[in-house]
């Protein structure tokens, strides 16, 4: 899973995407914290050059996922961009199998306001490089009442914008997510095979 963090100039990028990093560096931190041992290697990531056309993503994916052998492992790519706003689930990019897995896994957040994943796909960030590698990657639905209007690229992307509770919520369900990804017998189904 990762964030991205590298920022837009006319601010330090505090919801694009400073909060998404924080949120992976969380999940990662409770992973760790409960003794957590999954079956699968979690590896978290925070993204250079996003901004630039997400140059980090393809370098990764370039670097570690470009022989046959390498993409035969991998399962799935979890990314969290913006980390503002409440989240509500995953875009699925049209995937019907994965969205039918990730449902179920929703199921035991509903209390966290985390309810519902769609099956359009969204564009614009780091799980792109690895769906064009035809890999796996899904990126979170989050609530936009500010991000889009008020600090998205602008000079009021400050760490005022964040919320500490949203935070949480979204460490909590990315840990969990990764946690139920890494325990699967299978890897995650893939579009078209
Ligand atoms: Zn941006």
């Amino acid at each position: 899973m990762g964030g991205h963090l590298d920022s837009w100039h006319t601010a330090v990028g505090a919801t694009d995407n400073g909060d998404g990093v924080l949120a992976v560096m969380e999940a990662a931190r409770l992973l760790a914290a409960v003794g957590a041992q999954p079956r699968r290697t979690i590896r978290f990531a925070l993204w250079s050059g996003e901004e630039q056309g997400l140059l980090g993503a393809r370098a990764y994916i370039e670097q570690h996922l470009s022989d046959e052998a390498a993409r035969d492992r991998f399962s799935v790519y979890l990314n969290d961009d913006p980390g503002s706003g409440g989240s509500l689930g995953f875009y699925m990019e049209e995937n019907e199998p994965a969205k039918a897995l990730f449902d179920a896994w929703l199921e035991p957040l509903s209390d966290l306001g985390v309810t519902r994943n769609i099956i359009e796909s969204i564009g614009s960030t780091d799980h792109v490089p690895f769906n064009q590698a035809g890999l796996p990657g899904f990126n979170v639905i989050k609530d936009f009442e500010a991000y889009d209007e008020r600090t998205r690229h602008t000079n009021a992307d400050y760490p005022e914008r964040m919320s500490e509770d949203e935070l949480k919520q979204q460490a909590i369900f990315l840990a969990h997510f990764a946690w139920q990804a890494a325990q699967m017998e299978e890897r995650m189904p893939r579009t078209g095979g």
